[in-house]
């Protein structure tokens, strides 16, 4: 795709952005179903969930795209799944029964702000968990929280040089998950998982009873970015068994297909990913998916970052320059702002898509 063409796609505000993909719907005359947050966002514009439907509309085999799951992370999202629109019907062309569903804006509130983490500091991805059963305690995460998020920023060398003595201590495994897997203990903290089901996951479940109707197979590609090598798509195994649904899955995204529980991914396991929902909400279809995780910046530049920001959501009256600096410096640890690196997103997002699509019409 011309470099042109993909900067009108990969935007830099929810608002162009959410109006980019709206567009795209209405000229190829696709309905839409917006599900509204009920508070404005960061330029003062409605914040939604939208989800449209290319293709039968009692398709029995699915391939859905989401994006913003992770709030910032859904500019990318955003552009391919508007370039999956603008492709029009080539990619459904040899699909009889085949139908895209695109959920735009998972998180919404985090997209139009620049956060990872919802409007309640929610992380989605740890807020899939089971509310009725005891939640998980995460001391690794308590015995850190206040070394990570110290009250003044950026922190002291002591502070530093305390965090890196327990992280090393701890190994780099323990050290990533003690800090990204999923803590219910601090609602002020990093990789919060919520105490209830958030509203992004209550409207998703319901999403997904929706348009799973009449879906037999569905097929799932969430787009991620933060993690890995620059402009590298990691294909993150991304459903609840490690049985005949990772077989499939490598049969049709590669035998590359990474896992956490294998300790093969950049990612590790983490408590309540999205993907449970599945399960619960539509638990007869034939589920296969990954997570397509594009890599950003160095892993130490992207923690930097998210500690910054979530220092600043704790401390709203930092200096102007200070608070323009971290949100800066975030939005750039999830979104390179380079045609490069959207062009690397897209080709790999494509042929994912196309892959998915193909793997749904082999496997019935
Ligand atoms: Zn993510």
């Amino acid at each position: 795709m011309k470099p042109d063409v993909l900067n009108s796609l990969f935007l830099r505000s929810y608002r162009d952005a959410r109006q980019r993909f709206l567009s795209l719907t209405q000229e190829r005359g696709l309905s839409v179903t917006t599900h509204d947050l009920g508070v404005p966002g960061r330029d003062g514009e409605a914040l939604a969930m939208d989800v449209t439907w290319d293709g039968p509309v009692d398709a029995s085999h699915v391939l859905l795209t989401t994006s913003g799951v992770h709030g910032v992370e859904g500019f990318c999202g955003s552009g391919v799944q508007c370039g999956l629109l603008a492709s029009g019907v080539e990619l459904l062309k040899d699909a009889p029964d085949t139908a895209i569903v695109h959920v735009h804006a998972v998180n919404p509130y985090g997209f139009s702000h620049w956060r990872r983490v919802n409007e309640d500091n929610i992380d989605l991805n740890r807020n899939f968990v089971d509310f009725d059963q005891p939640l998980p305690q995460k001391p690794d995460y308590a015995a850190l929280h206040a070394l990570l998020l110290p009250m003044q920023w950026p922190p002291s060398e002591a502070n530093e040089f305390a965090m890196r003595a327990m992280l090393t201590e701890w190994g780099p495994r323990r050290a990533q998950l003690a800090v990204t897997g999923g803590q219910h203990g601090h609602a002020d903290g990093l990789f919060y998982g919520g105490l209830k089901a958030s509203w992004s996951n209550r409207v998703f479940r319901s999403v997904l009873r929706q348009f799973t109707v009449h879906c037999q197979q569905l097929a799932w590609i969430d787009i991620h970015t933060g993690l890995g090598p620059y402009g590298v798509g990691e294909r993150i195994f991304a459903c609840n068994d490690g049985g005949e649904s990772l077989t499939r899955a490598r049969r049709w995204w590669g035998e590359g297909v990474t896992s956490v529980t294998t300790g093969s991914s950049n990612s590790i396991p983490m408590t309540g990913p999205i993907q449970m929902a599945v399960d619960a909400e539509c638990p007869r279809v034939k589920y296969t998916g990954i997570c397509l995780e594009f890599g950003t910046v160095p892993s130490a530049q992207m923690h930097w970052a998210l500690r910054a920001d979530q220092w600043l959501a704790l401390h709203p009256g930092a200096l102007p320059a200070q608070a323009k600096q971290i949100k800066a410096d975030l939005l750039a640890a999830f979104y390179p702002d380079s045609d490069d690196w959207r062009q690397r997103v897209w080709a790999q997002s494509l042929e994912a898509c196309a892959q998915g699509i193909l793997g749904l019409q082999s496997d019935d």
